[in-house]
């Protein structure tokens, strides 16, 4: 260490401060990052590894241009790392010794708010934890391009880290101290997002304000989320708005795997919007309105009112071509409010962007204009909205049409704003006038046809004469600059007149960055006003866009049930409609009641059981966001949650075995599932042998039936359960039909009344071309055993609750095929069959 220069030793002093971060080090017109920063980096990047110094005590290097920093920057974030951009804070030609470096901001996955690191049309979070008590798991989320922060409280097993981390968007989450509880531990190590620590959890007093509950949990994770900002932003954060409790009553309660299976907010094949519900309800015209929407999918009510009001604008839109139609028309003219609200703040708005805010206000008078059209909620609408109206009118009259990006050369600000900026201008268009004019003059006086008069960075105005003319020029022209094949000069008044120029030139540049300035800081006074416009926006664009995508595909209102009914005519799944040609999809009706609470769907494998059962959620999720559903006609009664369990591919990643996967879904729902929930179970107890779990999904259907009465659609492909519609009261069978054909299955996917008839596995077999020989021995071998299996439900009398297989009790236990040991050697033929795995053959 003793030979370390002292800007090195600067360097290590800081790097200590941010060891989870990269360091980029501004030297000059680099950012540098040093020793393992730079080799990771430079991996990372894919840029040189250089060295600094020499010998044993060289440190590896490498560095990036300062003016394409950002690029470098969103890239590493995208990798989940975090960056600490160093600055030099004083003038390197005033600095005595080293030049004052200080880090002046950390860029973390979830606080990045540059515009390419951010998706318009979703939401950014960065999430932060506590929990006083050891029950409960506080969690806010805030979302800092928009100033957005939410927050409650849940559970604190892993199923609850589970359902308020996995949301789309959120990058960041920090976390009370390194030492995580041991359960939490292994989940934490291979979630999706960046992970950081802040110990402070005190609410600041400058943002008390933001939080008015009484919950000191949810106080104490705002309050690390603020330290945590604090440290990492070094800047004001005007544009936080005040959390927003969520009590999860008020909301339709849906777990991750649920939010996924339905495909809600991103298909579960490409985990993108594209083939989500979300993507087919999304006719927004904002980026506000999208996002809005993302979270309506997110978090659908539960409180009949709330959804009514939302419904009831919806109709009155769909019924309002006109006043539709004009909303649209102004609303594609709003940028993104909020964004832009935060970037007010955050002190980088541009002069571009500001215009961007002004085109948006101009739309608003309008808009609210039209809003009382759609009666009393529409009206409702306007009620403490400030159009801001002075802001408006100031950046119309500050603000040029089209200004440059840059705030640093002039160009933004409009004539006739400031009077000492159109003195200068003047001067400047003077001078230049003067300019054009000495060419044309000094031509006549020289004689010289090809004299010129131009402009470098380097040498100023000057007077161009080329090599062969040289002769002529006269003896007042100072010579300049000598270049190949012309010579430049120039006169004493020529320079004066630069002088001139330059110097108004300068002093508008400065002048006009000055009233930017000021213009952006008049325009942070408006924060809370635009973003209270922005909620009114992205409100009035999410409904419309409901009644266009309702008007457009045919959905219609529901009704709400205060009896538990759920019924509904004609009903389509909204996303799989989509995929087919015109009228291929097949409409369902849907029918339960206090006495039909749970259907047990059978049919043929393809015939359509998860669709229909998919179909039926997502139209509760439609109906609880206040879109109107697929149907000809619904009644719903309001849910408070939905489980499914529908096997699904991302069981494949999770690391443990599908069956387990299956039954600790199960136990969530069979725990948390109220009358007034909704259950989907696809095929339970197909991931393990026949008996076992036939048995179990007999016992799950009864201990839904008993304690729970759930509203349930059941699919099985144990075709014995079918029985249990005899011994519980609100259990019905339905089936999907299908037919045969020529010794081929026709899918008609319509669902009726009782149980289905036949397992028609085999043809399906044949549709996916097994050998014929295959298929043929199948279909002796299905004979034999159907033979026997009609004979043994004989057997069980199932009004009395034996055990469904009687013959177990008197032998020694059945056991799975695929474990049964050696020396169990089946006696007669009989007792082979008996031991094989029929049901899953059929
Ligand atoms: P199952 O769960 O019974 O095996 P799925 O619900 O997966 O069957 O449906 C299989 C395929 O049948 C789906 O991919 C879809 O294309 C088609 N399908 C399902 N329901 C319908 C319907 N109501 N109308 C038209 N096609 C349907």
């Amino acid at each position: 260490m003793s030979k370390i220069t002292p800007m090195m030793q600067q360097y290590h002093e800081i790097k200590n401060q941010y060891p989870d971060a990269f360091l980029f080090f501004r030297l000059g017109d680099f950012y540098e990052l040093f020793y393992d920063d730079a080799e990771l980096a430079a991996r990372e990047l894919e840029i040189t590894l250089t060295r600094r110094g020499k010998g044993e005590d060289a440190a590896p290097m490498c560095g990036v241009p300062y003016h394409s920093a950002e690029n470098y920057i969103a890239r590493l974030i995208d990798k989940g790392y975090k960056i600490a951009v160093c600055e030099q804070v004083e003038d390197p030609q005033m600095a005595k010794g080293v030049v004052k470096r200080e880090v002046i901001r950390v860029v973390t996955p979830g606080t990045i708010m540059e515009e390419r690191a951010v998706t318009a049309d979703a939401n950014h979070y960065i999430a932060a934890l506590s929990g006083k008590d050891h029950e409960r798991l506080a969690y806010v989320r805030t979302d800092l391009t928009t100033g957005e922060t939410h927050g409650g409280t849940v559970g604190s097993e892993v199923s609850d880290l589970e359902k308020v981390l996995l949301v789309d968007g959120l990058k960041e989450v920090i976390f009370p101290r390194e030492e995580l509880p041991a359960e939490w531990e292994k989940w934490v190590k291979t979630a999706p997002f960046t992970i950081s620590y802040e110990e402070n959890e005190d609410m600041p007093d400058a943002y008390q304000h933001l939080y008015n509950g009484s919950d000191p949990s949810v106080c104490a994770a705002f309050g690390r989320m603020l330290h945590y900002l604090a440290r990492t932003q070094k800047r004001s954060l005007a544009h936080l708005q005040a959390l927003d409790t969520i009590e999860a009553q008020e909301f339709l309660q849906m777990d991750v795997h649920t939010r996924r299976n339905l495909e809600l907010t991103a298909s579960l094949r490409e985990r993108k919007k594209k083939g989500s519900l979300y993507e087919l309800l999304d006719d927004t015209k904002t980026a506000m309105g999208s996002r809005l929407l993302h979270r309506f999918l997110e978090r659908p009510l539960a409180s009949k009112m709330e959804v009514e009001r939302r419904q009831t604008l919806v109709h009155q839109l769909v019924d309002d071509m006109l006043t539709r139609a004009q909303l649209q028309d102004q609303l594609r003219n709003v940028y993104d409010l909020e964004r832009l609200a935060g970037r007010v703040a955050y002190g980088n708005v541009n002069a571009r962007e500001l215009v961007q805010l002004r085109t948006s206000l101009q739309q608003v008078p309008e808009i609210v204009d039209l809003l009382p059209a759609l009666g009393e909620e529409g009206l409702r609408l306007t009620k403490d909205v400030d159009v801001c109206k002075a802001l408006r009118t100031r950046l119309e009259s500050a603000l040029v049409d089209d200004p440059p990006i840059v705030i640093r050369e002039g160009g933004m600000i409009r004539r006739g704003f400031h009077e000492e900026l159109d003195e200068y201008r003047e001067a400047s268009e003077n001078g230049k006038t003067w300019l054009s004019n000495l060419e044309h003059q000094e031509r006549e006086a020289t004689g010289i046809k090809t004299l010129k008069v131009g402009f470098n960075r380097v040498f100023g105005y000057y007077i161009e004469i080329s090599k062969a003319q040289l002769p002529y020029a006269p003896d007042h022209f100072e010579r300049k600059q000598t270049l190949t094949n012309a010579e430049r000069f120039v006169t004493p008044e020529l320079k004066e007149m630069e002088n001139r120029i330059l110097e108004a030139e300068e002093r508008m540049e400065q002048l006009e960055f000055d009233l930017f300035k000021r213009l952006r800081e008049e325009t942070n006074k408006y924060i809370p006003h635009l973003q209270q416009l922005a909620r009114m926006i992205a409100y009035v664009d999410c409904l419309q866009s409901f009644a266009q995508v309702s008007e457009e595909r045919r959905f219609t209102r529901p009704r709400f049930s205060e009896a538990r009914t759920m019924s509904m005519i004609n009903s389509r799944h909204p996303v799989v409609e989509t995929t087919l040609e015109r009228g291929a999809y097949v409409a369902n009706d849907v029918q339960m009641n206090e006495r039909r609470e749970q259907l047990l769907i059978t049919g043929p494998n393809m015939a359509g059981k998860s669709t229909y059962m998919r179909q039926v959620a997502v139209i509760a999720v439609m109906a609880q966001i206040g879109c109107f559903v697929p149907a000809d006609e619904a009644t719903l009664p309001l849910f408070d949650k939905i489980f499914t369990r529908i096997g699904a591919a991302d069981d494949l990643v999770s690391g443990q075995s599908t069956f387990m996967v299956e039954m600790l879904e199960t136990e969530h729902a069979l725990k948390e599932a109220t009358s007034d929930s909704l259950l989907l179970l696809d095929e339970i107890g197909r991931g393990t042998s026949t008996y076992d779990g036939m048995a179990l999904a007999r016992s799950i259907v009864e201990y839904i039936h008993e304690h729970i009465g759930a509203k349930t659609l059941f699919s099985t492909h144990y075709h014995e359960l079918t029985v249990l519609e005899e011994e519980l009261e609100t259990l019905w069978n339905v089936h999907v039909r299908a037919e045969e054909e020529a010794g081929e299955v026709i899918f008609l996917h319509k669902v009726e009344e009782g149980r289905a008839d036949k397992s028609y596995g085999i043809h399906v077999a044949q549709l996916a071309h097994l050998p014929d020989r295959v298929i043929e021995r199948a279909r002796t071998l299905l004979d034999e055993y159907e033979g026997e299996q009609l004979s043994q439900i004989k057997e069980s009398n199932l009004h009395e609750q034996v055990p469904l297989f009687t013959y177990e009790e008197e032998k020694k236990p059945v056991q799975p095929v695929n474990e049964k040991e050696d020396e169990y050697q089946a006696e007669n033929v009989s007792e082979q069959i008996r031991d094989m795995d029929i049901l899953n053959i059929t």
